[in-house]
């Protein structure tokens, strides 16, 4: 089975912390993975607003936001000033391209995606989805490929976007297997390949899952896919951190068991796009997050 490993980076300590680990750790195993930025501002800080929003004091609780994601990075954007990633880091993002890894856009600003796109217009969403092209272009100095959707959050304009730009393929939901999206009145042309197996951090903490547990059940899932391809996603914040030690063991379990663990470029590369079946992206729930999220629907 290939595995593809999409690292999501929403924060600047977490590119300037558990980028480099993760990169480092990866490549000595002799895996090529996929790293998705933050490229602008981190405005971490903004998210405390969340805890007014059900079901996010249970994940706190349950996570511990902030021995993962350290105070300081909790009071950017309140009572510290955003730094821009991708100028304040941009050492970091070459390197790991440096080490072999794919790289692409996760978003400008995370906390100001995540919150808002869902109900923008198409204007606001091509001013956040150019911005984050033009600071991946001066920092890597090639047009980025790729989009993976900040807290999978979307909307139709979005996926116009990714056609206009062109972008080789986007994971931006949650799914089974890839496949041509249609949401709203849009049909998309840039194929989806939704992350299929579920967090650690989704895991940890419900139904009384340790650490261990969590692991072991995602090695359980990964025996067998819709698709015959995985897509796990995994956060430069968590298991870049505190949660490293626990991911090195899925990573060699999942090598041990002949499973081949890959970027999302080289899952991309496999695809017919002609065969691609079409379904819906729609919003909805998933145990172990709070609020909605972007999902594959209902094929169409
Ligand atoms: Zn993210």
């Amino acid at each position: 089975m290939d595995i593809a490993l999409k690292i999501d980076v929403d924060t600047y300590r977490g590119t300037l912390e558990g980028v480099p680990r993760l990169s480092e750790a990866l490549a000595t195993r002799g895996i090529s993975a996929s790293f998705y930025f933050s490229l602008g501002p981190d405005h971490t800080g903004w998210a405390l607003r969340r805890v007014f929003r059900p079901g996010f004091l249970a994940k706190v609780q349950r996570t511990s936001v902030v021995s993962h994601y350290g105070l300081r990075t909790l009071l950017y954007g309140v009572l510290l000033p955003g730094p821009h990633i991708a100028r304040k880091a941009s050492h970091v993002l070459k390197a790991t391209a440096a080490a072999g890894h794919e790289t692409g856009i996760h978003c400008y600003d995370h906390v100001y995606w995540q919150d808002n796109v869902a109900t923008r217009e198409a204007a606001w969403t091509k001013q956040q989805v150019d911005r984050a092209v033009e600071a991946y272009f001066e920092v890597f100095k090639q047009q980025a490929t790729s989009h993976c959707a900040a807290g999978w959050q979307v909307n139709p304009h979005l996926l116009a976007l990714e056609d206009t730009y062109r972008f080789s393929y986007a994971s931006d939901c949650r799914g089974t297997q890839p496949f041509l999206p249609v949401m709203g009145e849009y049909f998309g042309h840039c194929p989806q390949l939704p992350t299929t197996l579920p967090t650690l951090d989704e895991l940890i903490g419900v139904d009384g899952n340790n650490t261990s547990d969590a692991v072991d059940h995602i090695l359980a899932l990964s025996e067998t896919a819709d698709g015959n391809t995985h897509v796990f996603t995994l956060h430069a914040e968590l298991e870049g951190q505190q949660l490293l030690p626990e991911f090195l063991r899925l990573v060699d379990a999942w090598q041990s068991r002949g499973h081949r663990l890959v970027s999302l470029a080289s899952l991309r590369k496999g695809l017919d796009i002609s065969q691609l079946p079409r379904h819906e992206l729609t919003m909805g729930m998933l145990p172990g997050r709070s609020g909605t999220l972007a999902l594959q629907g209902p094929r169409v």
